[in-house]
């Protein structure tokens, strides 16, 4: 078997930490990996009058996503994506989801035959009354097998220390991604509020039974003990209720009365949150089950349509309907 060439599609504040962690682990094992030159796709842009890509590859920092961390001599930026995909047979995807769609169109017909993929997109794939997890978009869009990397992993939080564990639940994986998203809004409404603790231990303990009972509703194969086992499940549900940019923004929500996209703006400096609780809602109205899931429906409604967010707990005591 030939060493296989990866191409790293993202270059944000998770894709730079993860950048790192790929080049260095290809160089400690140059038998397995080309790792002399690993490319990593940035989507360009100017940063204080200069290219994204020529700052990242002068001095090997990401100083708008991921400052103060070097990143290894072997990670070039490039924003030519058909050159970081060309003869690659390990595609790592790490973009914010709402530009995946739009990439894997560049993307067709431009893949080695037998690459393979694994997405660390924390998201889902939603079209009305359809849910996807982005694994299962990619291997069907791009015809190559892609399994899925999620856990609790701050980006900010980056160390030399990276555990990884594998299982076979890709399903009941993406969709922790993906769901503790909402939950850590609906945290962030409580800091912001000021309700201490015991709200937000509430919030989280309610936000993890939604966040399963959800995913073993729509994807039957997902297993319920992933939520409770893996860092996948109820350690990226805590370290993201406590430090996450979507608990962030939403104590800023509260505390400030500005939108979201404002905040974004204004504490992220790019960086993207809180679109999951969108697509949810979206998914649950098609299919006629928003009172099954009246936490996350809160937190759609509060960030969205302008409800009170004081009543968020009372969604705690909603009697949800089973389907
Ligand atoms: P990010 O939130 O830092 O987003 C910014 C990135 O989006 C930049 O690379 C920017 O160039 C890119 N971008 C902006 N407009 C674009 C466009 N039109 N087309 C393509 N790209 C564009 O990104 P991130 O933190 O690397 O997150 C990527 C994924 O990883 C997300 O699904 C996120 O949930 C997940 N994740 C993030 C963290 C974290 O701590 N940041 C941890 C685990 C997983
Ligand atoms: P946020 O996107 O809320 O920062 O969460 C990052 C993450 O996924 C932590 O594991």
């Amino acid at each position: 078997m030939g060493k296989e060439k990866i191409a790293i599609i993202g270059s944000g504040n998770w894709g730079s930490a993860i950048a790192k962690i790929a080049g260095q682990n290809a160089a400690r094992q140059p038998d397995l990996f080309e790792a002399s030159r690993i490319p990593m796709w940035v989507f360009e842009e100017d940063v204080n009058g200069r290219k994204l890509t020529e700052i990242i590859n002068e001095t090997h920092v990401n100083e708008k996503y991921l400052p103060g961390i070097k990143l290894p001599e072997n990670v070039y930026a490039t924003s030519d994506l058909e050159e970081t995909v060309k003869n690659a047979t390990a595609f790592i995807f790490v973009l914010p989801h709402q530009f995946l769609g739009k990439t894997i169109e560049q993307l067709k017909g431009k893949i080695a035959p037998g690459a393979k993929g694994i997405t660390l997109i924390k998201g889902v794939d939603v079209s009305e009354s359809h849910i996807n997890i982005f694994a299962d978009t990619i291997e069907q869009e791009l015809g190559i097998s892609c399994s899925a990397l999620s856990g609790a992993n701050i980006a900010d939080e980056e160390t030399e220390n990276f555990r990884v564990q594998t299982i076979g639940d890709v399903h009941g994986v993406s969709l922790c991604g993906a769901l503790k998203n909402i939950v850590a809004v609906a945290a962030g409404f409580m800091d912001g509020l000021e309700w201490g603790d015991n709200a937000k231990a509430a919030i989280m303990r309610n936000g993890l039974i939604e966040m399963k009972e959800f995913t073993l509703e729509f994807f039957k194969d997902a297993k319920a003990e992933t939520f409770f086992q893996e860092s996948a499940g109820v350690a990226d549900l805590m370290t993201s209720c406590m430090g996450g940019r979507n608990r962030k923004c939403a104590e800023a929500f509260v505390k400030t009365g500005k939108s979201f996209k404002d905040l974004e703006q204004e504490m992220l400096g790019g960086q993207i949150s809180i679109v999951t609780a969108q697509d949810i809602h979206k998914f649950l109205k098609a299919k006629n089950r928003v009172e099954g899931y009246p936490l996350f429906e809160a937190v759609y409604q509060c960030a969205f349509e302008g409800r009170d967010v004081t009543t968020v707990t009372k969604s705690l005591n909603a009697k949800r309907p089973t389907n």
